[in-house]
């Protein structure tokens, strides 16, 4: 990728590294390894120190499958979160938007995707069954479903709302209100955006 004469092989590497991570452009992958060059060795020692914590430290919470360093994570651990409020989120990075609000009190499921056919996602590839299983183990009053305003995630939301009413279950089921950018990640939505369309949640 890049000439050998003008680019020493690690540097060019790092470029080539940096560059494939989301949102990294070619000249922002350049600019980040050339930070890195000229910054304190212990820059780059935690930074990979870092990195290679999550990986080895981090696993999934066996009652919401968030990403936690404890089993069970400190959000189903906690005793002043509602756990009869369950939301169900598409991705672990959508809980850190909906914290972000201060308006959820309750507990998470993280689904790890959105039903998609056409990439070969169906229910199995996805935290359904243990959803379902969740709310059958302990009774929920409510679960919100805040997959993403697209068209995966309505999809994934009027599935989920469909085997809970098959399964005969008394939780309600509800989704984020309107208000959020159609097409867009939960993620990427302001705070008092999400809050208004969280407070404006409608019954599945
Ligand atoms: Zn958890």
């Amino acid at each position: 990728m890049f000439d050998s004469v003008s680019v020493a092989r690690p540097v060019a590497a790092l470029i080539d590294e940096l560059g494939r991570l989301p949102q990294i452009g070619p000249k922002t992958a350049q600019r980040l390894a050339y930070f890195l060059l000229r910054a304190p060795a212990e820059r780059s020692q935690t930074l990979a120190q870092a990195i290679l914590d999550v990986k080895e430290k981090i696993v999934v919470c066996s009652e919401c499958f968030n990403l936690t360093e404890e089993i069970p994570c400190a959000i189903c651990a906690a005793q002043s979160r509602d756990h009869t409020l369950i939301c169900a989120v598409e991705d672990p990075i959508d809980i850190l938007s909906m914290e972000r609000m201060h308006a959820f009190r309750g507990v998470y499921h993280v689904l790890h995707g959105a039903l998609n056919p056409l990439e070969g996602i169906g229910p199995d590839e996805l935290k359904i069954a243990e959803l379902l299983a969740r709310l059958r183990r302990s009774p929920v009053r409510e679960l919100v479903l805040a997959t993403n305003p697209t068209l995966e995630g309505d999809a994934t939301a009027d599935y989920i709302a469909r085997e809970v009413r098959a399964a005969g279950l008394a939780t309600a089921v509800t989704r984020l209100g309107r208000g959020l950018p159609v097409g867009g990640d939960l993620e990427y939505a302001d705070d008092l955006t999400l809050s208004r369309a969280f407070e404006s949640r409608r019954p599945l």
